[in-house]
């Protein structure tokens, strides 16, 4: 297993806001490419954009890459908290899962480990 990244660029978490503004209503979901510790892309494939169900697709779907560590998805609500679903999605692939909720800002997300904990991703500058 890959080890956690432990930051991600703040290019990336602006791609995540501007891509969920432009989702809405509708959820986003994308994979996590990290490069030497830091979430440096996201990968996006097709037919995942809508919802909950689209995260399993993308477990199918996803390329093999080793350097992707994990999911983000986009709530169309006030809150980061992972469902069900999204907790069972964590448990089966990836070290690191972001979720950004409304209004979609630089504090309105957290990011969460394989076991739904919640876990700390320092913001990097490039
Ligand atoms: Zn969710």
């Amino acid at each position: 297993m890959l080890k956690r990244p432990h930051g991600i660029y703040r290019e990336v978490l602006e791609m995540v806001i501007d891509v969920a503004k432009s989702s809405h209503p509708r959820e986003f979901v994308a994979l996590l490419h990290q490069e030497e510790g830091v979430i440096d892309e996201l990968h996006f494939l097709p037919g995942t954009t809508s919802n909950e169900d689209s995260a399993y697709l993308l477990l199918h779907m996803r390329p093999i890459d080793l350097n992707i560590c994990g999911t983000v998805h986009s709530h169309p609500g006030p809150s980061f908290r992972p469902s069900g679903a999204d907790l069972s999605l964590f448990n089966h692939f990836g070290s690191t899962h972001i979720i950004m909720c409304m209004p979609y800002e630089m504090r309105t997300w957290q990011a969460y480990d394989q076991e739904g904990r919640r876990i700390s991703l320092q913001i990097v500058d490039e």
